[in-house]
């Protein structure tokens, strides 16, 4: 199969291609690389199966493909605000040429949606029945309404043009190959723990998350992809942590003697999120098989190769 990867450069997407090229299929892999990077696609470059295009997904494309993974979008925090209006064109625009062109070609379209789309939840843990608690007007309000009007436009070419569509709601993940300075809770306490600089805790640090590692993930969403089940799809880990309690799990596995320091908790922090994920469970037969401390050693591994010690 001829298979498009939108934010195929980015953290996901490229763990994504490695799979997808190893089932054999002839990859396309679309990015501006805005928070992507070619090191993450290096090694396919020259590959027969795979093709890079470089294009920004707010302009429309011609391309024939029999599917198309559509993870394009900036998802950290600090990436996603440092240019909400980019933001909200990427998921309103982009999602919205990438339907046109799944809806000509006849493509199957996946939509890598979130679990933001939940907000701060009033229902825990989240399935996916629950609509969702969500500031419109806030701060991360590009990203998280930016994909619920994604998921609309995605179900209205589904109903409107017979679109065949999918839709995984992803939740927090992480993995080798997260961007160092991307702000991601996992990625930066790792990073300070190696550097032997204190931890950062954003408010008290009880606010809890539930982290998925990115091999899980990845399977996730390809048997969500070759499945007859439209979504939406809870994807995540159910194993619900404090950001202490992670905390305390990088300190012991890089540096028992890290630092912990306290900074204010940013504006609409969701205070609880965990998935339900008894949709994944019995349409797909999925649940995720990495235990955290597994999957931090395996990042923490990536890591420690990109990372200097401060006093090196
Ligand atoms: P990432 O930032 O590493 O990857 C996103 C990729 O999209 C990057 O390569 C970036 O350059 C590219 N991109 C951004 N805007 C673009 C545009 N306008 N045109 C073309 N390319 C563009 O992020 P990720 O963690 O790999 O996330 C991938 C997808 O999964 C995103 O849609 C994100 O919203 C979703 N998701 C991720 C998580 C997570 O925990 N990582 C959780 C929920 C949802
Ligand atoms: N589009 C695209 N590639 C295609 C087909 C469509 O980028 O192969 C874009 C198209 O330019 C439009 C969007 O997708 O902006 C929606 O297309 P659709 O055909 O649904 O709507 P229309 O073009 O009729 O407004
Ligand atoms: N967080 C933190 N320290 C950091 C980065 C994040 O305590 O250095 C917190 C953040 O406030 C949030 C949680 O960790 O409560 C997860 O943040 P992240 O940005 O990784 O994901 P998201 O908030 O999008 O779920």
């Amino acid at each position: 199969m001829r298979i498009l990867v939108t934010g195929g450069a980015g953290f996901i997407g490229s763990h994504l291609i490695d799979r997808l090229i190893a089932g054999g299929h002839d990859i396309l892999c679309l990015d501006n690389f805005y928070t992507g990077h070619k090191g993450n696609i290096l090694k396919w470059l020259d590959h027969p199966s795979f093709e890079m295009i470089r294009h920004d997904i707010t302009e429309p494309i011609r391309l024939e493909v029999d599917q198309i993974y559509h993870l394009a979008c900036p998802a950290s925090p600090v990436h996603y605000q440092y240019n909400p209006v980019k933001t909200v064109k990427t998921n309103v625009m982009g999602t919205l040429n990438m339907l046109g062109l799944a809806k000509r070609v006849k493509a199957r379209f996946l939509l890598a949606s979130t679990s933001e789309v939940y907000g701060d939840p009033e229902i825990h843990p989240q399935s996916e029945e629950y609509w969702g608690n969500v500031n419109p007007i806030g701060i991360r309000s590009c990203y998280d309404e930016g994909k619920r009007i994604a998921e609309t436009l995605t179900f209205d070419y589904y109903r409107q043009n017979k679109v065949d569509v999918r839709v995984a709601r992803i939740f927090n993940t992480y993995g080798p190959r997260m961007l160092e300075n991307d702000g991601r809770v996992v990625s930066n306490f790792v990073v300070q723990a190696l550097r032997g600089i204190p931890l950062t805790v954003y408010g008290e640090g009880l606010q809890t998350r539930s982290f998925c590692y990115v091999s899980d993930l990845v399977d996730g969403l390809i048997r969500l992809m070759n499945n007859e089940y439209v979504g939406p799809v809870n994807l995540g880990n159910p194993d619900e942590y404090t950001i202490l309690e992670l905390a305390k799990a990088v300190q012991d596995l890089v540096n028992p003697d890290a630092q912990i320091k306290f900074e204010p908790l940013p504006s609409d922090d969701p205070r609880r999120r965990r998935p339900d994920i008894t949709r994944a469970k019995t349409w797909l037969n999925w649940e995720p098989s990495i235990p955290l401390q597994q999957g931090l050693k395996l990042t923490i591994e990536d890591f420690r190769e990109r990372v200097a010690p401060r006093n090196s």
